[in-house]
């Protein structure tokens, strides 16, 4: 059973949601927007340390990671 694990929860209802995709690096995952280019947002899934560039408070990002190595799922959200 995948645990899901909720990273700085702020739904904005009525704001541009844009899906983001994850890859892996190391420790690290990263989630990419495809719509803004120099949006990036990290989460270290040892650590739980998480750093964004050029978020928009304007724009809920939310992305999906599954670890299959992990028995795990992230979410990022924001
Ligand atoms: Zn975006």
């Amino acid at each position: 059973m995948a645990i899901p694990i909720d990273v700085d929860m702020h739904p904005a209802p009525g704001y541009a949601h844009h899906e983001c995709t994850a890859t892996r690096d190391g420790d690290w995952l990263v989630f990419l927007c495809a719509q803004c280019s120099d949006y990036e947002r990290r989460l270290n899934w040892r650590t739980g340390e998480t750093s964004a560039r050029n978020s928009s408070p304007d724009i809920n990002h939310s992305g999906r990671y599954f670890a299959a190595e992990f028995k795990e799922s992230f979410e990022n959200s924001n």
